[in-house]
């Protein structure tokens, strides 16, 4: 059976700490969309780690990792990462690198950096990692797969004709040099080196997986509101964040998906460029002070290191986001961060030219929508690492519930720390 661990808001939601924790009693971990723009944070007996494009059950030896055929895979990032975990004294993970992946390639990251200067004030706040360079030559067909580096003439045909495109393009739209193409094939005939030994037919082995009732995790990156379909649009980013997508990019059947796990903040964070509508953002003191208290080591990028900016609790976009993935249930993640306040809101509604709805809009309303909140009490006491439930105090357990009933879905999982096993399943 296939479970989804996916994000209902805006990323960072904690979904590496679940998956790492789910991958327990789990056989295979796959992630299927995104790149090394974002990053999952884990600690465990290990460490502390920031992952980007390794699944997050690459520290388990009962466990498959998977980078699956719908990833933007960055061949230079994955040695790296690869080197960096074995260098902690992690064993070498069994992984499996799915040869129908694409290669995020050097000149992704370069336009996306030159497009980002072109834009100037009207920037997406792009990572600048070359993911929507890298998902329109996939959709374009100029991509190229992980399996075109075992045909060398293949791979300098596809490599020459993609190069002629973006070479016109720096130059004459951008103002910057042409990219040196034997230089990059050289380069990627040495990566190819690095990563032969993980290439494999991941689809094949998933459908095995199935046939032998193994049970598969879905490892999704950033959350609903960035699928460029159902989310906050354009302020995106370029793959598929939905649990749906795992379909594809991770080759499991439709029918398979048996949990869409959801996980939320107790309160939100939100990445990206200061013009991107977060109704709920708490702004000055207040909003620094939940931002120092935040996650693991306060809200900032696992990859890129940005402050993120924060707010209350969205029940309007969460509910939203469970409902665009199909959640079954919920983790609710970082509940211990929120213990020092008296009062905690919650946004229950927008309001849009005057109306107040509980339906997340399109874009163009959602920029002018302001947060109807209720106030509940806070509970004022360290919860960090409970992990009975009923042991929570009294306000804190009225809280999820309060959530849960705006949701409309089961909270199953609360965390109350970044630690592996700081969890209270209800
Ligand atoms: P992901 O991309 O969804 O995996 O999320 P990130 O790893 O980018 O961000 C989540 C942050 O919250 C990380 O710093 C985690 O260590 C931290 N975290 C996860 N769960 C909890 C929790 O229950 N309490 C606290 N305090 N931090 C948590």
């Amino acid at each position: 059976m296939v479970k989804a661990i996916v994000g209902a808001n805006w990323g960072d939601e904690g979904k590496g700490k679940i998956t790492d924790l789910l991958a327990e009693s789990s056989d295979v971990v796959v992630r299927f969309q995104g790149g090394a723009n974002a990053g999952h944070t884990i600690i465990n007996n290990y460490g502390r780690f920031a992952l980007h494009i390794l699944p997050s059950g690459i520290f388990y030896p009962h466990i498959t990792n998977v980078i699956g055929n719908g990833v933007a895979l960055d061949v230079d990032k994955l040695a790296s990462e690869l080197d960096a975990i074995t260098g902690q004294g992690v064993p070498t993970p069994n992984l499996i690198v799915s040869e129908r992946a694409q290669l995020l390639m050097p000149y992704h990251v370069l336009q996306d950096g030159y497009e980002e200067e072109r834009l100037g004030g009207r920037a997406f706040g792009s990572t600048k990692s070359g993911i929507a360079p890298f998902y329109s030559d996939k959709y374009a067909k100029t991509g190229i797969q992980v399996c075109d580096l075992f045909d060398e003439a293949r791979l300098k045909d596809r490599l020459h004709q993609v190069v002629e495109v973006k070479n016109i393009l720096f130059e004459h739209l951008y103002h910057k040099p042409a990219v040196d193409e034997e230089g990059i094939y050289r380069e990627l005939l040495r990566l190819r080196e690095k990563i032969h030994p993980y290439v494999g037919d991941a689809v094949g082995f998933v459908h095995q997986a199935l046939r032998e009732r193994k049970t598969i995790l879905l490892e999704g990156q950033l959350g609903s509101m960035k699928d460029p379909d159902l989310g906050i649009f354009p302020m995106t980013t370029s793959s598929h964040t939905l649990a749906g997508f795992g379909c594809v990019g991770a080759a499991v059947p439709p029918t398979a998906i048996e949990e869409v796990i959801c996980v939320t903040k107790a309160y939100s964070s939100c990445v990206g460029s200061d013009t991107e509508p977060f109704v709920s953002e708490i702004i000055g003191e207040a909003g620094d002070e939940l931002r120092r208290r935040g996650g693991d080591k306060g809200e900032f990028g696992a990859t890129t290191g940005r402050p993120r900016r924060v707010g209350w609790f969205d029940a309007v976009a969460t509910k939203y986001g469970c409902m665009v993935q199909g959640a079954t249930q919920v983790a609710l993640t970082c509940l211990d961060v929120l213990g020092y306040l008296d009062e905690i809101r919650v946004c229950v509604g927008y309001e849009i030219s005057g109306v107040i709805t509980d339906q997340f809009p399109t874009t163009p309303k959602l920029m002018g929508a302001k947060p109807v909140f209720v106030t509940l009490p806070g509970w004022k006491s360290d919860v960090r690492g409970v992990t009975d439930y009923q042991a929570l105090p009294a306000n804190a357990k009225g809280y999820v519930e309060f959530l849960e009933g705006q949701i409309g879905v089961p909270i199953k999982i609360v965390s109350t720390g970044p630690k592996r096993h700081d969890i209270a399943v209800r």
